[in-house]
């Protein structure tokens, strides 16, 4: 109900533009958003990575666009961080919604300059997991990201896909997927839609491991996949580390991401074991939709989020 009444607060355009005037003047408090920049998003990746091994995926802060100019922004934005990250050293590795590229306008300019993004990621072979990753949004758009996520695999595009535990029809994606070279990122899913979801939280976290023993299994390893687990939650990350370890995987063969800001403590916990740990580094200015998000997963963001908004 909470992660609902967040969605919809975040697509509303009369609360986008009240707190976007807000944030103007005010700070998001550093927590969750790695720089207004490209080049302060970079900045952060390289800290990041120096300090902690950690790596990052960018992602240029928008969704839901409709209108040309901003999509071919964003679409600049994205190429200009794989070229970015690159030249740092880093990963030329980058996360988009479909919906922010130009889904929103037709399907066939959300595939293009999805494809120019992955083509820029393999162009600027950055540190060696250069990757497109496409994110996961409502069901609306499920079967187009999937069926782009096919195509650019297809065109020698370097891609992956989030896939949500929540919906009843993973494992059905999860099949095709894991017989490919590609990164797969395995989340809980922020988009509950009733009628397509397994019901409840303990329901979901079974779909999770299910999920991630498909990720897992034998196929999988010597398919070139690369599994990606998505979650804060350190029980299903234990039951996961548990699970690689006893099918032979070893910890450079898969990876588990976090949110830039949300639980730093647990990601540096997995590093110190010897795990590869990624943050979703999102930048830029246009942050609304995504900060009141992650209040919908996490009813205490809610303050840190009022925090920000109060003028220094
Ligand atoms: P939870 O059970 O929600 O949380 C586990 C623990 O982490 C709890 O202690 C909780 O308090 C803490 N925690 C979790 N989230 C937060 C937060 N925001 N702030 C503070 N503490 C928190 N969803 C999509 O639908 N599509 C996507 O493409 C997508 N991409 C994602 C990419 C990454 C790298 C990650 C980490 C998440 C992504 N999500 C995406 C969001 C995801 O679906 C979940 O909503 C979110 O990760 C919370 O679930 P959890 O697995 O962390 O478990």
């Amino acid at each position: 109900m909470f992660q609902r009444t967040a969605i919809a607060l975040a697509r509303n355009p009369v609360a986008g533009r009240a707190m976007r005037a807000l944030a103007a003047r005010s700070s998001l408090a550093g927590r969750f958003v790695g720089g207004a920049d490209v080049e302060a998003a970079v900045r952060t990746a390289a800290r990041l990575r120096e300090a902690h091994g950690i790596r990052a995926s960018l992602f240029y802060l928008g969704e839901y666009v409709a209108d040309p100019q901003a999509i071919e922004h964003n679409v600049a934005q994205a190429i200009g961080a794989c070229e970015a990250l690159a030249a740092a050293g880093l990963d030329a590795h980058v996360s988009v919604d479909p919906t922010a590229i130009g889904y929103m306008h037709s399907d066939a300019l959300g595939q293009d300059n999805a494809g120019r993004i992955g083509m820029a990621a393999r162009r600027a072979a950055g540190a060696g997991r250069d990757w497109l990753v496409l994110d996961m949004e409502d069901a609306g758009i499920l079967d187009r990201t999937c069926a782009l996520h096919r195509d650019l695999l297809a065109a020698g595009v370097p891609a992956g896909l989030t896939l949500q535990a929540r919906r009843r029809r993973t494992p059905e994606d999860l099949a095709w997927a894991i017989r490919q070279r590609t990164a797969l990122r395995l989340v809980k899913g922020a988009f509950p839609e009733r009628a397509l979801d397994h019901a409840g939280r303990a329901r979901v976290d079974q779909a999770y491991l299910d999920a991630a023993s498909i990720m897992l299994s034998r196929e999988a390893r010597e398919s070139g996949f690369y599994p990606v687990f998505g979650t804060h939650d350190d029980r299903l990350a234990g039951a996961i580390m548990a699970l690689a370890r006893e099918r032979g995987w070893d910890p450079d063969a898969f990876e588990f991401e976090m949110l830039y800001g949300v639980r730093p403590d647990w990601q540096l916990a997995l590093r110190a074991l010897g795990y590869n740990v990624r943050v979703y580094l999102p930048f830029g200015g246009d942050w609304w939709p995504y900060a009141i998000r992650r209040v919908g997963e996490n009813p205490r963001n809610a303050w840190l989020l009022a925090r920000s908004l109060t003028p220094d």
